[in-house]
């Protein structure tokens, strides 16, 4: 029996919140914590900003080798915790100054810092108020991935490595979130926000009975109360229902938080590190409630559409397929699809790069991209029962002059997202939550 628990960047953010998370630790240590820890918030995006720096030749590790020595100096330890690593980083960041060339590869090293210094302060606390454990680098711990450099996967053979390397240690392993080392041995990180994925990476190499996912907020809530101030948390909500809302946008999980803990069907509880009374949101196969309609609103920005049109599309086979061949070649992700007899509409994330895809299908189509869109996607297992979800959200968006371009239901009809332009989505995610949770 154990669980594992994630802490986020808030969570571990300074010396006061390390010692939150010693408490909670503590007070479960009888179901045997293995504990996954982010970098202190705003590290990851500060190193990021130094890699780039050094690129133009600048390098200045103080003000990050500062943060870390308060923290450590707060929490009455000694800052020789953090130098050895500090010092690695400077000397990485010369070479990149150097070489004034910053791959991938050497990116995601850069990154790792981060959560390698964290990981160590942590478990050091631990220690000092006597709780038994030892900070580990998830690549010592099995971790390996392959090779995708900032968005690497865990390789087939790390769940028995994982296993093999922690299951017999003694103590509560403090290990690093968002990381893991490729079989060629170079340092590779899971993606941006990845703490999550590592915390049910490892959640399900233990057997883990519970990934808990401790954060800053009161679990997953109906929107995100950045955008919403009035969202409640949702008590208890599906694996589908989490994965659809991590992956339209709800930072609170990573998108693929959920694929580790759905292997094993291991529950996952989204918890605040704040209030650790309250109960925040379990996450679990199959919920017997009846649901309500709707149980999360989300958007994400940055989405560009694309259109390509053809007259020839019509009645030609293996159009789709020429098409769908062009966005796999050039790795570009497709997120929704809308077709008509002579064109189609697709949307992606992340302002990708689709210049050498129109290029490639001009030929055979008109094309045109329009970007700075952002999809709302409400998510909710009780859209099945409910029918008339999509006319209510339709009517809304309405009454609020928008227009989306592209609307798409999943068959399951568990997500309905809308298209439209990036500044209507903060007023179109407001109006729909007044809609259907009427706050
Ligand atoms: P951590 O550092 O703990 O990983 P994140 O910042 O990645 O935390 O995620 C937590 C944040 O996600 C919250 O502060 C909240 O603003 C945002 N968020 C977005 N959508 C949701 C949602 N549906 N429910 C809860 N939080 C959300
Ligand atoms: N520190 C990493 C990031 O900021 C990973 C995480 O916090 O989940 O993206
Ligand atoms: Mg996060």
């Amino acid at each position: 029996m154990t669980i594992v628990l994630k802490f986020g960047g808030t969570s571990v953010a300074d010396a006061a919140h390390i010692r939150e998370v010693a408490r909670i630790v503590r007070a479960r240590l009888d179901r045997k914590p293995a504990v996954v820890v982010s970098a202190h918030s705003g590290v990851t995006d500060q190193l990021d900003r130094m890699a780039r720096e050094a690129v133009t030749g600048n390098v200045s590790i103080a003000p990050l080798a500062e943060r870390h020595f308060t923290v450590l100096r707060e929490l009455g330890l000694s800052t020789d915790i953090a130098k050895p690593l500090l010092e690695q980083l400077d000397a990485l960041l010369r070479g990149i100054a150097l070489v004034r060339e910053l791959s991938p590869r050497t990116l995601d090293h850069v990154h790792s810092f981060g959560e390698r210094l964290s990981c160590r302060t942590v478990a050091a606390h631990f220690c000092a108020v006597g709780v038994d454990a030892f900070a580990i680098d998830a690549f010592d711990a099995g971790l390996t991935t392959d090779s995708n450099y900032g968005r690497a996967r865990p390789l087939p053979e790390a769940e028995q490595q994982i296993a093999k390397t922690l299951k017999p240690r003694k103590g509560v392993a403090v290990i690093t979130g968002y990381i893991g080392r490729d079989s060629e041995g170079y340092v590779t990180t899971l993606g941006r926000n990845g703490s999550d994925y590592s915390g049910a990476i490892f959640g399900n190499a233990l057997d883990a009975e519970e990934i808990q996912i401790w954060t800053d907020v009161d679990g997953v809530m109906t929107a995100d109360p950045r955008v919403v101030p009035q969202a409640r948390s949702i008590p208890v909500m599906t694996y589908e229902e989490a994965g659809e809302l991590a992956y339209y946008g709800g930072k609170v999980l990573h998108p693929a938080t959920i694929q580790p803990a759905v292997a094993k069907t291991i529950p996952v509880r989204v918890l605040n590190t704040r209030r650790p009374e309250s109960q925040g949101t379990l996450i679990v196969q199959s919920v017997a409630e009846e649901p309500a309609p709707v149980t999360s609103i989300t958007s994400r920005r940055g989405v560009a559409l694309m259109n390509v049109q053809s007259m020839r599309m019509l009645d030609q086979s293996g159009f789709m397929a020429r098409l769908f061949d062009t966005f796999g070649r050039h790795e570009i992700v497709i997120d929704h699809i809308a077709t008509s007899e002579v064109s189609v509409t697709l949307s992606t994330f992340g302002n990708a790069d689709l210049e050498p895809v129109a290029r490639e299908l001009s030929s055979i189509a008109e094309v045109t991209v329009e970007r700075n869109k952002s999809a709302v996607s409400i998510v909710g297992r009780g859209m099945r029962q409910h029918g008339d979800v999509v006319h209510r959200a339709l009517a809304t968006l309405h009454g609020e002059k928008i227009d989306p371009q592209l609307i798409t239901r999943s068959a399951l009809r568990t997500s309905l997202s809308l298209i439209l332009e990036e500044s209507e989505a903060t007023p179109a995610v407001r109006a729909l939550h007044r809609e259907f949770f009427k706050a």
